[in-house]
């Protein structure tokens, strides 16, 4: 149980009145107050009482240790049970800030290039395990402009992922708006369906990653369980609810995925979906090496990458390459793994 929550059930313990938590939250949420002591709000022997049953502060996760490199900090964090977790902050020039966070310990579906999947699942985070890698951030002053669920695990295999979205959009807490979060799935039918109609304005990233089954299998086992096939269906179902972009993530690597013919049969997969293209983007990620892949995979050549680009764009597809920050901390997609303190 996280230490927020452990202080609802002793305030409920000491039968203090409900305003009680509510003066918490508004002094953790509204004032960035991290400390019982200084919520001033509370009477002294409260406050008291408090830190010596759950410690100084709010916070559950432990920050054990941090890397930073240019436009990217890279959080490590261990959890209650000593499993551990990162989450990172990207910050742009313009002062944007974007988080990407984690929603397990590990994960089980073993995407080939990627190091959480090598480490396989330890288990789920909950709800407020999840949320405390962004009131960690916040407390710091940091702006949440915007939050994918874009680390360790796989959001949607994860049910307290939906209680961490209510969390995360509830006004008295971090009060985002949904627009603002982005859910990135490998296709977990069951997921998909909960979260058009649970939270029709998140938005929704379907790990693509190739251009037909065959291939994507090879790449990423979870294709045999619930085939592209299955998945596409969810999507266009999702666009026509929501009349949002659902985008495609596609990591590119070389001599695997990365040719022209796989751009043209990805245009033509694309085209199969007339009628909800116009609210398909594809979201190109040159590889960024991770630490158990050795050389089984390459990052593309510049030149690759805008190849596919203008094959995509020649067929009418929307489409973007990613730019990358915090490759050499191993903060950047696919590189997550809690494998080491960081420096
Ligand atoms: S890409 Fe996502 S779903 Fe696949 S192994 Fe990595 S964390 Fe899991």
């Amino acid at each position: 149980m996280t230490i927020l929550e452990q202080t609802k059930k002793l305030l409920s313990l000491w039968e203090q009145p409900d305003y009680r938590y509510r003066q918490i939250l508004h002094a953790v949420f509204r004032e960035r107050v991290s400390k019982f002591r200084d919520m001033t709000a509370l009477p002294k022997g409260l406050r008291q009482s408090l830190e010596e049953e759950l410690g100084e502060g709010v916070l559950t996760l432990r920050p054990v240790g941090e890397s930073r490199s240019g436009q990217a900090d890279k959080l490590l964090f261990e959890l209650e049970d000593g499993g551990r977790v990162e989450a990172v902050r990207l910050h742009y020039k313009k002062g944007w800030e974007s988080f990407c966070i984690s929603s397990q310990c590990g994960c089980s579906f073993g995407c080939k290039f990627c190091a959480t999947g090598a480490m396989g699942r330890k288990r789920d985070l909950t709800a407020w395990e999840i949320v405390d890698q962004l009131l960690y951030f916040y407390l710091r002053g940091c702006r949440l402009d915007s939050v994918s669920f874009m680390g360790m695990g796989e959001p949607l295999a994860n049910p307290h992922v939906f209680e961490a979205l209510r969390l995360l959009t509830a006004p008295e807490l971090f009060g985002l708006s949904q627009r603002r979060i982005t859910i990135s799935t490998v296709g977990v039918p069951l997921g998909i369906r909960r979260l058009t109609l649970e939270f029709p304005q998140v938005n929704l990233a379907y790990s693509l990653h190739a251009p037909c089954s065959e291939l994507r299998e090879k790449l990423m086992p979870v294709e045999k369980r619930w085939p592209m096939e299955q998945i596409f269906p969810l999507l266009n179902a999702h666009i026509r609810r929501t009349n949002r972009r659902v985008f495609l993530a596609y990591i590119l690597l070389k001599n695997r995925n990365d040719s022209p013919a796989h751009a043209q049969k990805l245009v033509r997969l694309l085209r199969g979906n007339l009628r909800e293209l116009p609210l398909y983007h594809v979201d190109l990620i040159p590889y960024n090496k991770a630490s158990h892949a050795g050389e089984l995979f390459v990052p593309p050549e510049p030149q690759q990458v805008r190849e596919f680009l203008r094959v995509l764009r020649q067929g009418g597809v929307s489409c973007s390459a990613r730019t990358q920050f915090g490759t050499d901390i191993s903060a950047a997609c696919g590189q997550l793994c809690a494998e080491r303190k960081a420096n």
